[in-house]
């Protein structure tokens, strides 16, 4: 079964998953509430359980 993304709710396939806050993501999903810039596993930080830029 495959999980649904934290943000749009569809379901993510695992080419297209991201698993980061305990959550599953779309990389097109993961990206940070406030710039919305493209986020990845390494340059990410969470903060209440969504995901933001270091800026
Ligand atoms: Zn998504
Ligand atoms: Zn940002």
């Amino acid at each position: 079964m495959n999980p649904q993304c934290a943000r749009c709710g569809k379901v993510v396939y695992p080419t297209e998953k991201v698993n980061c806050l305990d959550k599953y993501w779309h990389k097109g999903c993961f990206h940070c509430e406030v710039c919305k810039m493209a986020l990845n596993m390494n340059n990410y930080k969470g903060y209440e359980k969504k995901p933001y830029c270091n800026a």
